[in-house]
């Protein structure tokens, strides 16, 4: 293996410390150490050849390890080279030259290149060799390779660095990964409707998908863990922004960090990656809000929001009692004969919890009956919800995020001008960031609205078949404030009219 990071002048001012330059060389060798893994089991790294901050193409500069390196080669002790790129092993001709030489006199030695595809065995592989470390013109494309690669590796520094490819895209970690891009970019859009972190973790592991870090459950199962899953769809790179943990953050969080909280802003703005991204920032935003309100209403004990976790019936926490007014809860028929049998579950008022326990009745007529008129009714009334959701203009805080934006770089350029002090322009930046803060929230609580209200489309119920219980019970809950169970006498069969549908204000009763 033969490393070698110098201050070209495309990592000039970023390579600034020596721990920068150190990383650099790190990156090559896991690359290079990669690329040996990827070959035959007899092919192994004996030696390690690093020659840090040496550039290549100055003829009156030696680098001790590639000539150690070379001697190594002619003599056999090592039988071949991996290396990142060309213009890592040599710049000048002479270099280039001296390693064809060896490689001519030994066609069974390997000599590859992790990028630029170079096999110095062969003939077009030296030629191809040549070109790349030595042609200047290919300097341009060579820079622009190595800023890319360093713009990444700072954008991802802390979270992906050594670490392998995020789910959802490809090797390279920026084209997006067929099958992972859209499971992420179908929960993002299907969470303010009512999707679960859970069903996200269920779809990536029905998918097949198993971090390496993950734990083996009793079962000796492998499976991706909730906060793994939680953090796969909270990442900002989800949307195309860069974040950041600092260094010291990260060796002390206790648990997963919440990375909305890291995204780099420049100027004001949030800086965005060179990767495609599977959703949009007001897409993933609202998704973002809903994951916090549903964590939040958690931490304070909502008993509804823990109850819809495990809600296995349509109606739990709809229904209700006609005398008393009390929820009703389902429970499975487990008594009776087998004609009761079919029903599977009713829903009761029990006086246990606090109901009249006065009436109970077989559960899927309700369930058939509210979901039949929730359609019938949702459909009926379309065109309004529509409008209602285009009426809610979510871009109304633009104008003062903009402004916010010119602010802070405004009282960067005076601090840096010294017309005012740094402490006096921190007290405006800071300032400004808590206000910026709280328009982005804002919006993307309006954008969630708008989503909230826009679940109720023709589209979205199109697809009704396929909705998850949780799911259907949500766009349920924002047409149905309650069905109400009037009660019925004893051994009388169903019926349809004892069961009152109760719609939320701004639905028009059916
Ligand atoms: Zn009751």
């Amino acid at each position: 293996m033969y490393r070698r990071v110098s201050e070209d002048k495309a990592l000039k001012g970023r390579a600034s410390s020596w721990r920068e330059v150190e990383e650099q060389v790190k990156e090559q060798e896991d690359a290079i150490r990669a690329l040996a893994a990827s070959l035959p089991d007899d092919v192994a790294i004996v030696r390690d050849y690093c020659d840090n901050n040496t550039p290549a193409s100055d003829p009156f500069i030696i680098r001790q390890d590639f000539e150690n390196m070379l001697k190594d080669l002619e003599a056999g002790v090592i039988r071949g080279i991996l290396f990142l790129h060309s213009d890592r092993l040599a710049r000048l001709v002479y270099d280039a030259a001296r390693v064809c030489r060896v490689f001519e006199m030994n066609p069974q030695y390997i000599g590859l290149s992790v990028e630029g595809g170079v096999n110095l065995a062969t003939v077009e592989g030296r030629g191809m060799f040549v070109m790349q470390a030595t042609v200047g013109n290919m300097e341009i494309g060579n820079t622009r390779r190595r800023v890319t690669r360093t713009n990444r590796r700072v954008a991802e520094k802390g979270v992906m660095h050594g670490a392998p490819r995020p789910f959802g895209w490809g090797e390279d970690r920026r084209t997006l990964h067929d099958v992972e891009a859209k499971l992420i970019r179908k929960a993002i859009l299907a969470i303010p409707g009512g999707y679960k972190i859970a069903d996200f973790k269920r779809a990536v592991t029905e998918y097949g998908y198993v971090p390496k870090e993950t734990k083996r459950s009793r079962e000796g199962v492998r499976v991706i863990q909730h906060s793994a899953a939680e953090q796969i769809l909270m990442s900002p790179r989800v949307c195309g922004y860069r974040f950041h943990i600092p260094e010291e953050v990260r060796r002390t969080a206790e648990g997963r960090l919440w990375l909305p909280d890291f995204i780099v802003y420049k100027d004001g703005k949030p800086v965005v990656g060179d990767w495609e991204a599977p959703c949009s920032p007001e897409e993933w935003q609202a998704a973002v809000d809903e994951v916090k309100r549903r964590k939040e209403a958690n931490k304070k004990g909502l008993k509804s929001e823990k109850h819809d976790t495990t809600a296995v019936y349509f109606l739990s926490g709809i229904v209700r009692c006609g005398k008393c007014s009390t929820p009703m809860w389902s429970n499975p028929y487990t008594e009776g004969t087998t004609s009761y049998e079919r029903w599977g579950f009713r829903y009761a008022c029990l006086s246990s919890q606090g109901g009249c326990g006065g009436v109970t009745r077989m559960g899927p007529p309700i369930d058939d009956l509210a979901e039949t008129a929730f359609l019938l009714e949702t459909r009926a009334t379309l065109g309004e919800v529509v409008k209602k959701a285009e009426e809610i203009d979510e871009t109304v805080h633009d104008k003062r995020l903009n402004e916010i934006a010119s602010e802070i770089e405004d009282a960067n350029a005076r601090r840096r001008e010294k017309r005012i002090s740094t402490s006096a322009a921190l007290d405006l930046i800071e300032e400004l960031e808590a206000e910026r803060e709280k328009l982005t929230s804002k919006r993307g609580q309006l954008a969630l609205q708008k989503r909230k209200k826009a679940i109720l489309t023709p589209d979205a119920l199109a697809g009704w078949e396929n909705l998850t219980m949780t799911e259907k019970r949500t766009r349920l809950k924002a047409a149905v404030r309650a069905v109400i169970v009037h009660p019925l006498g004893r051994g009388k069969p169903f019926d349809p009219e004892m069961i009152e549908i109760v719609w939320q204000k701004n639905q028009t009763a059916a």
